[in-house]
């Protein structure tokens, strides 16, 4: 490290990525597999502790995870469980219950805890180039490079010990839903869906609910009016056997609020005995948003870029951010390391306008599809709306087929009805 004056160090690194969320990590780690030196600047003190959470990796997110690293998703199959069936419950205050069932092969879907799945990614990476309690405050770009500005804070007191700018080819924005990156090159704010979701992730032995998982979460997604739009419900025996699990994030009143929404429900007296039965300190209470489709990923350098929730934060309910975040390291290590193999000056900008081509069109269809998938009015264009049930049907099973033939058929599939 070149040293500047006491409050500011300088240092060079070939590729910088801020966040060490599992979108920065999966690219942090897809790079090292390639041989490409990329340091990881995280804000906080470790790497997320607790987000209360499950992420269900299906097949897009499988192959992607194997080909950042060959054998990975097994290993994340092993940390997490894998789910031999999915069951996903709708209900409304009308009492209409929905149910909607898929069944997997071994290996073909993931169920494993966000933090544990970025335990997995870390492990493979070299510790040195992991950088946590930097936070990115700005960022200045030009043809030759970018120079990155992080507050670096004492690991106990959290007081700002000073100023490191980190000077690299490409600095990839992999900061999440609030990005400054994005705040920076593109200059919106994430949209806020009326949605609030609670989680907990907590031990259910039982899997009386989802056959197949084992540790899983409770999901509830309520709209802000208390008109539930759906369930996401894995519980099961958890009321009698419930055990704390590691972390908290619980904000006072949560567990209130979360059975306040079953009030007047019939039928849910395992939820509502879970949730009764589950420390507040586990309850991870959210409003649910999403970043806007956009046109373009990098500054006018193409030496800053966008991905991951930074880049494509989208609507949980299909579940595809932290897959399609996979997706984006998977195919963005491999143009960068023909970008690296190369002699010609502009190959790094060259190679993010290739990722830009490859990944936005296929992110605009998957972000509008779950945005559609809110059933908020607003959301759901028109001509959607007019289609029959069957036609509907058709139109969600075409999108998962498309969606899971990744890598093949990036933009689009010609095969398909409506995702041509
Ligand atoms: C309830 C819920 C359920 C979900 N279920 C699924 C699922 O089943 N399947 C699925 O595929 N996806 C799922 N997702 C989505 C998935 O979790 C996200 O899409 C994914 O985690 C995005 O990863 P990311 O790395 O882009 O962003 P993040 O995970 O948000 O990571 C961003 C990182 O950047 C750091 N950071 C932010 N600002 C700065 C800064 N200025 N300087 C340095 N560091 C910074 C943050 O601290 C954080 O560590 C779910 C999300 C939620 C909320």
């Amino acid at each position: 490290m070149e040293e500047g004056s006491s409050f500011q160090r300088r240092e060079e690194v070939e590729i910088a990525i801020v966040g060490g969320g599992l979108g920065g990590l999966a690219l942090a780690l897809a790079l090292q597999e390639r041989g490409i030196t990329a340091h990881l600047y995280e804000k906080h003190h470790d790497l997320r502790s607790d987000t209360a959470t499950a992420i269900g990796i299906g097949a897009n997110g499988v192959k992607s995870l194997n080909g950042i690293r060959s054998g990975l998703s097994k290993v994340m199959e092993d940390a997490g469980t894998y789910a031999s069936c999915l069951k996903l419950t709708l209900v409304n205050k009308k009492g209409e219950v929905r149910y909607r069932e898929q069944t997997f092969e071994q290996g073909e879907y993931v169920s494993i805890g966000w933090k544990q799945a970025q335990l997995v990614l870390a492990s493979y990476i070299n510790k040195d180039l992991i950088h946590c309690s930097h936070r990115l405050v700005r960022f200045e770009s030009s043809e030759a490079g970018v120079d990155a500005y992080f507050e670096v804070t004492d690991e106990n007191t959290s007081s700002l010990e000073y100023i490191k700018v980190v000077r690299t080819k490409l600095l990839v924005g992999a900061d999440g839903i609030w990005s400054v990156v994005r705040r920076t090159i593109v200059g919106d704010s994430p949209r806020y869906l009326h949605l609030v979701d609670w989680n907990a992730y907590v031990p259910n032995p039982g899997a009386k609910v989802f056959g197949g998982h084992g540790e899983h979460e409770i999901v509830l997604l309520f709209d802000e009016d208390g008109e539930t739009r759906s369930w996401l419900v894995d519980a099961g025996d958890l009321a009698k056997t419930l055990k704390r699990s590691k972390g908290g994030l619980g904000i006072p009143g949560a567990k209130a609020r979360a059975l306040q929404q079953l009030d007047g429900l019939d039928g849910w007296d395992d939820i509502k005995a879970a949730i009764k039965a589950t420390d507040e300190t586990y309850i991870f209470e959210r409003p649910i948003m999403d970043n806007l489709p956009i046109k373009r990923w990098s500054d006018s350098h193409r030496r800053v870029l966008l991905m991951g929730d930074a880049a494509h934060a989208q609507y949980v309910g299909p579940g595809q951010g932290a897959r399609t975040a996979f997706e984006d390291a998977h195919q963005l290590s491999i143009l960068l390391k023909e970008a690296f193999s190369s002699s010609e000056d502009n190959s790094i900008a060259t190679a993010v306008k290739k990722f830009e081509e490859l990944r936005i069109p296929r992110m605009i269809k998957m972000q509008e599809y779950a945005a559609e998938s809110t059933a908020l009015p607003a959301l759901v264009p028109e001509w959607v709306s007019k289609l029959t049930m069957e036609e509907k049907q058709k139109r969600a099973l075409e999108c998962q087929q498309w969606v899971h033939s990744y890598p093949e058929k990036m933009l689009c599939d010609p095969d398909s009805t409506y995702w041509k």
